[in-house]
């Protein structure tokens, strides 16, 4: 008896070229940051056409610090989507302003004609989330000039909308986690036209130190290593390969799971090009099986599944006395808590795997 194989919901795409690198670093003897880190920083600054990228140890670092450096005060509001990993809400929180919540559509993302309303004399910042690796459009956004823009776009490595790349809207930041479309591991990356924001960011990373041992700030260590750079860097170059690696199964994906009762799939706006990171089925209410128990089923089947996210961000007990956290009603996200489903989409997935997903699916529900 083998042991039963699982089609994983995530798996790092790396190869021999990501090996090499990293044993490059290990002989050079300069594994903390150094010049990989530079080239990994210019490979984001080139994906977003930004002028600067700044590599930090995270993507809820990158988050933080986007946002603490807008120097926001007790009562000051930021605007975000309610189904969001909980870094995005973290990072309002220790900025020390308040979050607020916009409703999302059919997809999980921020309704943009739901902003304005959201909008207060105390309003200064919007974090969209470019949730499952699909934009955002801000292109439609009239926002007051004052607005800043704090782009999570943790999940949406090379997406674009209307032709613009997530990053280069507002202030982008990135994440490489280990079940990103890149991973170092652990890593994040800041992106802005921004000189001074992006030469504090520097600052901030690297204790406040410019010349060696002159201190500007009480800074932090958020520095990556040029391990975790060379673990990146070849994955940045084949990135163009991943993403349509993932287009080509999401195709599959939509093509097979056509016309299922009670089954709704990602719908990819006009404009917007999705790098999925996730392929995220809705089972509604009148499928014949509960997403639970699909769920369940398809695990029992050697099938991975992901639910991003079982509850709205701020619906747990330690935000719930804060008053940093307006829990705005937004019935549609609390409804796709129960919806969402994940399956496996990303380069790792075979032809035989995405069949087996297909049948698996439609079996479980009689379709
Ligand atoms: C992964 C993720 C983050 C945080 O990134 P880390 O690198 O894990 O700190 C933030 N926001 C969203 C939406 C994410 O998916």
């Amino acid at each position: 008896m083998g042991v039963p194989l699982l089609i994983p919901i995530s798996k790092p795409s790396l190869g021999p070229e990501v090996e090499s690198e990293v044993l490059a670093v290990l002989r050079s003897g300069q594994l903390a940051q150094g010049p990989r880190v530079a080239q990994l920083e210019q490979a984001f600054a080139e994906l977003t056409g930004c002028e600067h990228a700044v590599a930090l140890s995270s993507g809820t670092v990158a988050l933080e610090l986007a946002l603490s450096t807008l120097g926001l005060k007790r009562g000051d509001e930021v605007i975000t989507s309610p189904f969001t990993f909980a870094a995005t809400l973290n990072a309002i929180v220790h900025a020390g302003a308040t979050a607020r919540f916009v409703d999302v559509d059919e997809n999980g993302l921020l309704d943009t004609s739901l902003i304005q309303d959201r909008i207060t004399a105390a309003t200064r910042v919007l974090v969209p989330v470019h949730l499952y690796g699909l934009a955002v459009d801000l292109t439609v956004l009239r926002l007051p000039p004052t607005l800043i823009l704090v782009e999570d776009a943790a999940q949406a490595i090379g997406a674009e909308v209307q032709g613009q790349p997530v990053g280069s809207f507002g202030i982008g930041c990135f994440s490489l986690y280990a079940t990103k479309n890149v991973t170092t591991g652990e890593g994040g990356i800041v992106t802005t036209d921004n000189a001074e924001l992006a030469e504090r960011l520097r600052l901030i990373r690297n204790q406040g130190m410019r010349e060696r041992y002159e201190y500007l700030l009480p800074g932090h260590n958020y520095r990556m290593t040029e391990l975790q750079a060379a673990v990146g860097l070849p994955q940045m170059r084949r990135l163009a390969e991943t993403i349509e690696m993932r287009r080509r199964n999401a195709t599959v994906l939509l093509d097979g799971l056509a016309d299922i009762p009670g089954i709704r799939l990602p719908v990819v706006p006009g404009g917007s090009s999705h790098v999925w990171h996730q392929f995220t089925i809705r089972v509604m209410p009148e499928a014949s099986m509960s997403r639970d128990i699909l769920s369940k089923r398809l695990w029992d089947r050697g099938i991975a599944t992901g639910i991003y996210y079982p509850k709205l961000v701020h619906d747990h007990d330690c935000y719930r006395a804060s008053d940093q956290v307006q829990p705005d009603s937004t019935p549609r996200a609390s409804a796709m808590c129960h919806e969402v489903l994940s399956l496996p989409v990303h380069p790792g997935v075979s032809d035989a795997d995405i069949n087996h997903i297909v049948n698996e699916v439609r079996n479980a529900l009689g379709a």
